[in-house]
């Protein structure tokens, strides 16, 4: 155990102390399906709290791949922001490896009610027994990550099922959020005006009837009022894609706020001056 104990210090000393990897950037079951973006969600250490926030196909096999190394044993944490199943495939995978070397109840997973309600379950039964918590989200309510650190669920809008935005506050760290899929709220300037950095879901170019997904020009209309430093847009469809992300996003950027797309495979070191690092 000794020297599982080191490989799991070894592992955590190579990454910042505060810090987001995209496994994955795939927004749209098309890249998914075809991995021409890796669907794995984000990694996170955040406050004591290390965890994996939609956990889609592919994730544990970029967690395994991660270089530096990344073991699905250290986590404590996994959130689903919601059900669909480009964000929530590798979950019961992941509860294996949070809970593999516990004799007790360990880790927690936070999810939408209609995660595990509805006879449909994304959480088997089998890895739920494992957990000590399974908190669901509700609009408003922080849910304690470690004793220092909480997580916000932000209410979203999304073709009919419930889904929740994130935004993590910790004892002298950086205030951070996640917009995931959902129609551009008019609420969102005034709900993630603390956030320094924000990672925005952003699937297509434009508005388009009937997706509710952001889109290009949403952040670009969002950024007008709400100025974060640092923007990372993620989860980007085939349109996306397409145009080139680096291009696509190339003239969002304002005087306050700095736009980047996301990578595979890419660090975000929240406390960093320079706070995009390659995976
Ligand atoms: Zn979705
Ligand atoms: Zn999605």
């Amino acid at each position: 155990m000794e020297d599982c104990q080191l490989e799991r210090e070894e592992r955590i000393a190579s990454y910042p102390r505060s810090f987001v990897r995209f496994l994955g950037t795939a927004g749209s079951r098309f890249i998914m399906l075809s991995q021409r973006r890796s669907s794995g969600g984000l990694w996170f250490s955040y406050g004591g709290a290390m965890g994996v926030i939609d956990p889609g196909p592919g994730s544990l096999v970029r967690i395994c791949a991660a270089c530096p190394q990344l073991s699905a044993l250290d986590i404590n944490t996994i959130i689903l922001t919601h059900r669909h199943i480009d964000h929530s495939s590798d979950l019961n995978a992941l509860v294996e490896g949070m809970t593999l070397r516990s004799a007790e109840k360990r880790g927690m997973v936070l999810l939408t009610d209609d995660c595990v309600s509805q006879g449909d379950s994304v959480l088997l039964n089998f890895a739920a027994r494992k957990l000590k918590e399974i908190p669901k989200h509700a609009d408003g309510h922080r849910t304690e990550l470690s004793p220092t650190a909480t997580v916000e669920s932000v209410i979203h809008k999304h073709h009919g099922i419930q889904c929740y935005g994130l935004i993590f506050r910790g004892a002298g760290l950086p205030t951070w959020g996640i917009i995931s899929d959902t129609a551009a709220l008019p609420d969102f300037p005034k709900r993630y005006e603390e956030c320094g950095m924000i990672v925005i879901n952003t699937t297509i170019p434009l508005p388009r009837a009937g997706l509710e997904h952001m889109s290009l020009s949403d952040v670009r209309s969002l950024l007008q009022v709400l100025h974060p430093q640092l923007a990372i847009l993620t989860h980007m469809g085939g349109w996306v894609l397409d145009l080139g992300p680096d291009e696509a996003v190339g003239d969002l950027s304002t005087e306050k706020t700095r736009v980047i797309a996301a990578r595979d495979g890419m660090i975000v070191d929240l406390e960093g001056q320079n706070p995009i690092q390659e995976g």
